[in-house]
């Protein structure tokens, strides 16, 4: 069973603009079960960024008038996409491309670590060597 997937272009519905949701996207989002983005990229991003960001103002006692704290420098730039291997939100300070593979921090260690060890020793295959040679004799 294969399914053909072609680019679409989506409106979104937050600024009307128009956005490619390109076969590969769809391809991720359907393995992982996720909804049609009804977003463009920006606005999903400019989104998260306001929820996690946006402190509500709050009507306390007047007291004594605090000195403004200086405004915080802006969080850089990031996109949020789902891991590869585990979908869990991560965000990525780069634009990620429509057919790049994302993992989340968890799995980076994970893969990167598995994959020193097993580069590190090296040593067990000069004493395989030894033993096939002990066996052949
Ligand atoms: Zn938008
Ligand atoms: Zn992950």
């Amino acid at each position: 069973m294969t399914i053909m997937y072609t680019d679409r272009e989506l409106r979104c519905r937050v600024c009307g603009q128009a956005f490619v949701f390109s076969a590969g996207e769809q391809q991720y989002f359907d393995r992982r079960g996720f909804q049609t983005p009804s977003r463009c990229p920006d606005c999903r991003t400019g989104e998260s960024r306001l929820r996690s960001g946006f402190v509500g103002r709050r009507r306390g006692p007047a007291g004594p008038a605090r000195p403004a704290e200086p405004a915080p420098a802006p969080p850089p730039r990031t996109w949020e996409v789902a891991c590869f291997r585990c979908a869990a939100p991560t965000h990525v300070t780069f634009r990620p491309r429509e057919d790049a593979l994302v993992y989340c921090q968890a799995c980076l260690d994970e893969i990167f670590g598995s994959y020193r060890q097993a580069h590190a020793g090296g040593d067990e295959e000069a004493e395989q060597d030894s033993v096939a040679a002990a066996e052949a004799g």
